[in-house]
């Protein structure tokens, strides 16, 4: 389905913008922080972060300091600093009828103020109001226009999120010149909602914020900002069911099970399962039992014992005479769950094959032969998985690892491999329930809120690294006792730019205190090697793991007892709690050691009291949605997840429920998004980069 033509001039490339040339060009794309090459369309979407209002304009004497005002001044004369002063401002004295006032410039040249402000004449001059030595003053006023040119006056004006080498001036000219080449589209929302809160069209909503006329144009809690966020949830909600529908819609199959596998896994578990874990179990085998596709979410903190569950799902699937594929985001991830699964299914009779893009040529055949003649009925592998030749027998289950690393991308690849396949999403990332539906649509979920039992606490330590010292007598104490410890670092290398210890350079510094003892793992390693380092510490050859975050999700070592986090004030909230959650897995009691650089902001002192405080992953994702207040949960932009660039969740969720039901009532109606409407919600999904998901309108 092209893109409507309508929306050409906002898809155009930034240079092709008259002023913008290569170096702005260049700084833009960085800017807006695509993949690709920025375009108009970004500039319109760049929301102000707040107005400036000039309209006060009721004279010199009615004005106050450090308020913004616009005077209408008769200009006295020009005071030039004295010869040899250049310290000294410019000052251009003024009045109009209300009282006397000072224009103050700071290392101007004169010539361009005397321009600007002629001796005799009237000006328009706008800016904040200040105050010194007993008069009013304006100093480098933001703008001094002649009177017949009051229009070109913003009175009220946005201001926007810059960054070095942006100015707001030009920033503003380029929206405004965008604006310009906006045409009025199409009307996608619903008719009767757009009367019942009395909405501006698209069209106007883009004009009040980028062009207000009083503040509320553009506030949050403005009609046009309200429209246009139930818009990117709208495009959002619509883009989910559309996935979605493809995937439950395709015919499933009612599966029944003989009982065999899963009673031998459940004979060959090591202990009883947790109540969370049978529920979730139930609710699985009912999804398969029934005769549509399973869409299903199975959340659970870090520890909480999904593997298992997702075993479970794949003895059951077994039973009624298919394959289960388990897709993690690495290598590394995907060796981890071989390795817990495939014990357990060996000893149930399952065969289970492991799929690495370094395997073996002949080891890789061979696995393939198993997978495509049904003698194996689990893989587990990255996501490469499915981009390469595997031909299953019959595939009836994916199960998802650690979702949010994947994009809506991948999981579109996935319904392809498996045409009736059931899916199963597992995250480790606990999420509150009003983001379930904005990232996952109407998707099923299951829960698991009890810790397997016998479960130790974790104690946990916040301590300036000023504390280096006591802290290295420590851990020599506890490995001298047989624990094992991480030693997590954000950064790989060095960085000129940033005063933060590099994982190589502690690796360093550890080696020459715990010797051969010490290993180092980051995300720059090949797989072969991490995958190397990750066994001789799970073997326990290795006593310290000194580690960049890529140890952050489901790397699981018992006998690990000890997770120190180094810079954990350059971490988030949901980051720190995965990266404890690497401890407390054995029966021995564990520690979290928090190790900080100050001087620490307000939010990293809250995110820090707060790991401190508690181990519940649902309050921790709750307190950090509250302070980051934008929703970006799960660290959106670099998970591929869907982020808000209009909506503010904390203004604007009551309007997603809104926009979940009429998603769901316009494919309802027209699934082919035919006709003038479906032409709207195109061009809606285009808008808001939701395109993605229009193929399979054509394929369903
Ligand atoms: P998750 O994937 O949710 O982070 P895992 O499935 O990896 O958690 O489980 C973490 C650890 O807890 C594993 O070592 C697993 O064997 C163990 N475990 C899982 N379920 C239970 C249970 N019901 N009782 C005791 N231990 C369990
Ligand atoms: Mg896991």
């Amino acid at each position: 389905m092209p893109r409507p033509d309508s929306l050409d001039p906002l898809f155009r490339s930034l240079r092709s913008i008259k002023g913008v040339g290569p170096q702005l060009g260049a700084l833009l794309n960085r800017f807006f922080g695509g993949d690709g090459e920025a375009v108009a369309l970004d500039l319109l979407m760049h929301m102000p972060a707040g107005m400036i209002d000039r309209r006060r304009m009721e004279g010199v004497a009615r004005t106050f300091v450090g308020h913004t005002a616009t005077l209408k001044l008769h200009i006295d004369r020009h005071h030039p600093p004295p010869r040899g002063k250049a310290n000294q401002p410019h000052r251009v004295f003024a009045h109009d009828e209300t009282g006397d006032i000072q224009l103050v410039y700071f290392g101007g040249h004169g010539g361009w103020i005397e321009r600007l402000l002629p001796i005799g004449e009237e000006r328009y001059v706008s800016g904040t109001i200040g105050f010194f030595n007993g008069i009013k003053q304006m100093s480098h006023p933001d703008y001094a226009v002649e009177v017949d040119k009051f229009d070109t006056l913003p009175l009220v004006e946005p201001v926007y999120p810059l960054t070095q080498g942006l100015s707001l001036k030009a920033l503003t000219k380029l929206v405004r010149e965008v604006l310009a080449t906006l045409p009025e589209l199409p009307e996608w929302i619903p008719a009767d909602r757009m009367k019942q809160f009395g909405w501006p069209s698209f069209h106007d909503a883009m004009a009040a914020v980028h062009t207000p006329r009083e503040p509320l144009d553009g506030e949050l809690t403005g009609l046009a900002r309200m429209r246009l966020a139930y818009d990117e949830y709208l495009a959002g909600q619509l883009a989910l069911l559309i996935v979605r529908s493809t995937l439950i819609s395709a015919r499933g199959i009612s599966r029944s099970f003989t009982g065999e596998f899963t009673a031998a896994v459940t004979a060959a578990l090591p202990f009883s399962l947790t109540d969370g874990q049978q529920l979730a179990i139930d609710s699985i085998r009912d999804d398969l039992a029934a005769p549509t596709r399973m869409s299903r979410l199975l959340q659970g903190d870090v520890g909480a014992g999904k593997t298992v569950v997702a075993l479970m799902a794949m003895a059951a699937v077994a039973e009624s005479g298919a394959q289960s594929a388990m897709m993690a985001p690495t290598e590394l991830l995907a060796a981890q769950h071989f390795r817990t699964l495939a014990p357990l299914a060996v000893k149930a009779g399952l065969g289970i094959e492991m799929m690495t893009g370094k395997m073996p040529a002949a080891d890789r055949r061979a696995a393939l032969e198993r997978l495509a003649s049904g003698e194996s009925h689990i893989v587990v592998g990255t996501h490469a998985l499915f981009q390469s030749a595997v031909e299953f027998h019959n595939l009836g289950l994916v199960v998802v690892d650690e979702q949010h690393r994947f994009g809506v991308a991948q999981r579109l690849a996935l319904t392809d491999k498996g045409a009736h396949a059931d899916l199963l999403v597992m995250t480790a990332t606990p999420i509150p329930r009003t983001l379930v539906l904005t990232h996952f649509g109407d998707m099923a979920v299951s829960t698991l809120r009890d810790k397997p039992r016998g479960r130790q606490p974790i104690d946990t330590a916040v301590l300036s690294i000023g504390e280096y010292d006591r802290v290295i007598d420590r851990l020599h104490a506890r490995i001298a006792q047989g624990a094992q410890a991480f030693w997590v670092t954000p950064l790989v290398e060095e960085s000129e730019n940033l005063d933060v210890i590099s994982a190589e350079d502690r690796f360093a510094a550890l080696k020459s205190e715990f010797g051969e003892q010490v290993a180092l793992v980051h995300g720059r390693m090949s797989a072969a090697t991490k995958a190397e380092v990750m066994e001789r510490f799970q073997n326990n050859d290795v006593k310290i793991l000194v580690a960049t975050t890529v140890i952050e999700v489901g790397v699981d070592v018992p006998n690990a007892t000890i997770m120190i986090v180094e810079h954990a004030e350059r971490f988030g909230l949901a980051q720190l709690h995965q990266l404890r959650g690497r401890v407390g897995r054995g029966t021995q009691r564990s520690a979290c050691l928090l190790l900080y650089k100050g001087p620490l902001s307000e939010t990293a002192a809250a995110r820090l009291e707060t790991i401190r405080t508690t181990e519940d992953g649902f309050l921790i994702a709750e307190r950090d949605l509250e302070l980051r207040g934008q929703g970006d949960l799960l660290g959106t932009r670099q998970s591929g997840m869907p982020g808000y660039h209009l909506a503010v969740p904390d203004v604007h969720r009551h309007l997603l429920d809104w926009a979940h039901d009429d998603a769901k009532a316009i494919l309802e109606r027209n699934k082919g998004l035919d006709g003038n409407e479906g032409e709207a919600i195109r061009t809606l999904l285009y808008l808001f980069r939701k395109d993605l998901a229009l193929p399979l309108i054509r394929a369903g």
